[in-house]
């Protein structure tokens, strides 16, 4: 593609806007010239057995067990869960707690694997074509294939698939805004694998029903709209490129569609629920694999980056490495990082220690000098109402700290602390530095806990009311068994001293 057909990329059309939002400093410079690296296999891999929404993957092996590359380790249990593959040949060398990559720094069951070097591949999934595939088989495969929404959200890709029985779907938008600062690695995907997308995204289409294609790219990154745009009719259906503009939070999915499609989806509903169903751009490439070629989801793409990073780069790693072996295969780090996080800046975990491994939700790891942390002094609010018109969701960040900082949680929900999506706008442009969303983090942590609680003791209630109304039934009916054989009895009596006295006659 030229430059003029790149420019008229730039010049978004048929888009509509959305509330609020931020501009913050991209610093994606320092990796998006980064071309992908495979990252040479780590002695040692840590894989959680809960790296998804929902119940944590069953272990289906032991220590001392030999395992192959692309193995099934975890089974998904219930119904929203996903399957654990191995990342490679080895040998299992624990199956038990260690540290989550999560800032609780909480352990959670993982399987480690020392690895052979051989990277030696077991059986892998028939492969399935997807011209003739039918859609609960195309749902089927990337179910066994382990995969989940690879930007962040980890949600079983597989339940998005099916919910085309639930829903009259329309459209399938791809999230490439990836409008996080300093990440790059889905820019680099799609430059480095635009047809292997465009195909990915096709199946999925194929999967929902829909002929609709929209691929949704941040004005910020021009190659990549331009590399998917030769690819325009992957599996003989129509994909279009919409440019949109580069503003955060774009990849929140809520946002996207209203950005593209003009419809606003009610706080706590579904996309689909409007007939629109969003996947990243990271998991239609591995659709494509799980499809194509049969390979489970056992590696990903990340931007390694900050200031504090010797050697920033865009690699391919296998889940379960971690980060300490990452950030040594980038040099280093050069200082003391501010903020060591899994992510980006904006939404991004910070880890408790470099042991962690990364996860298939984890685009990102990022060491932060203090140049780039912004760290001050947090004061008293001014009631500038600077959060308010950043926020997109359209809430009142300043009044929902207020309740929360005087213990008023339930105030707090009742003025949209549930509808908050976390993006940290708010934060971000406080002039009083307050941290707002991590406020509101913690509190819908407690909202829930109390939640739970309530339906706890709520289910407690209901179960010992329906116990006495049984206990209350059984005794009822052993009144009646009674006052039956009572009046039987008494018939029964009757009927001999009748008896008697006709003998007597
Ligand atoms: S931006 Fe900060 S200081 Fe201004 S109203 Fe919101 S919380 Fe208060
Ligand atoms: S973190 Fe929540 S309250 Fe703050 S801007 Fe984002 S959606 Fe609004």
């Amino acid at each position: 593609m030229n430059l003029s057909s790149i420019a008229a990329f730039l010049n978004p059309v048929n888009l509509f806007s959305i509330r609020g939002g931020i501009h913050p400093e991209t610093r994606k410079f320092l990796t998006a010239d980064c071309a992908i690296e495979e990252m040479p296999l780590p002695k040692l891999l840590r894989i959680p057995l809960q790296q998804h929404i929902g119940a944590e993957a069953a272990a289906l092996v032991k220590r001392g067990d030999r395992v192959l590359k692309g193995q099934l380790i975890g089974k998904a249990r219930g119904p929203v869960s996903a399957n654990i593959h191995s990342p490679t040949s080895g040998t299992v060398v624990a199956v038990g707690e260690f540290v989550a990559p999560h800032p609780s720094g909480l352990p959670v069951p993982t399987v480690t694997i020392r690895t052979d070097g051989l990277d030696e591949w077991g059986p892998r999934l028939p492969r399935l074509r997807p011209e003739t595939a039918s859609p609960a088989e195309i749902a089927a495969q990337v179910a066994e294939a382990g995969i989940v929404g690879m930007g962040g959200a980890t949600f079983p890709s597989a339940i998005k698939l099916n919910l085309r029985d639930r829903y009259p779907l329309t459209t399938l938008i791809i999230n490439a805004a990836e409008c996080e600062p300093y990440l790059t690695c889905d820019d680099r995907l799609i430059r480095e694998h635009a047809e292997e997308v465009a195909d990915g995204a096709a199946i999925i289409a194929k999967a929902l029903g829909v002929d609709e294609i929209i691929i949704a790219i941040e004005s910020n990154k021009p190659q990549a709209a331009a590399a998917i745009a030769h690819f325009n009719q992957p599996l003989g259906l129509r994909l279009q490129v919409k440019v949109v503009p580069t503003q955060y939070p774009m990849g929140s999915e809520k946002h996207l569609v209203q950005m593209v499609t003009g419809k606003e989806t009610p706080a706590r509903a579904l996309t689909a629920e409007l007939g629109v169903v969003v996947h990243n751009a990271a998991t239609a490439h591995a659709v494509h694999l799980a499809v194509r070629y049969g390979e489970p989801l056992i590696s990903r793409l990340l931007t390694v980056s900050g200031r504090a990073i010797s050697r920033p780069a865009n690699l391919r790693v296998r889940i379960g490495t971690p980060v300490l072996d990452i950030i040594n295969h980038c040099g280093g780090l050069t200082e003391d990082p501010e903020r060591l996080l899994l992510g980006g800046p904006m939404m991004g975990q910070p880890i408790a220690t470099q042991r962690v491994p990364i996860v298939k939700g984890t685009n990102g790891i990022l060491a932060l000098s203090a140049s780039e942390a912004r760290k001050e002094d947090m004061m008293p609010c001014i009631r500038c109402g600077t959060c308010v018109q950043a926020c997109p969701c359209g809430l009142t960040p300043f009044e929902m700290n207020a309740r929360i900082q005087s213990g008023d949680l339930d105030g707090a929900a009742r003025v949209g602390l549930m509808d908050c999506v976390n993006c940290g706008c708010c934060s971000y442009v406080c002039p009083s530095n307050i941290p707002l969303v991590q406020g509101f983090a913690f509190a819908r942590g407690k909202l829930a806990e109390k939640q739970s609680r309530k339906h706890q003791q709520e289910e407690t209630k209901r179960l010992a009311a329906a116990r006495i109304a049984r206990e209350e039934a059984i005794a009822e009916k052993k009144r009646a068994a009674m006052a039956k054989r009572k009046s039987e009895m008494a018939a029964k009596k009757a009927e001999e001293a009748a008896a008697a006295q006709e003998a007597a006659k």
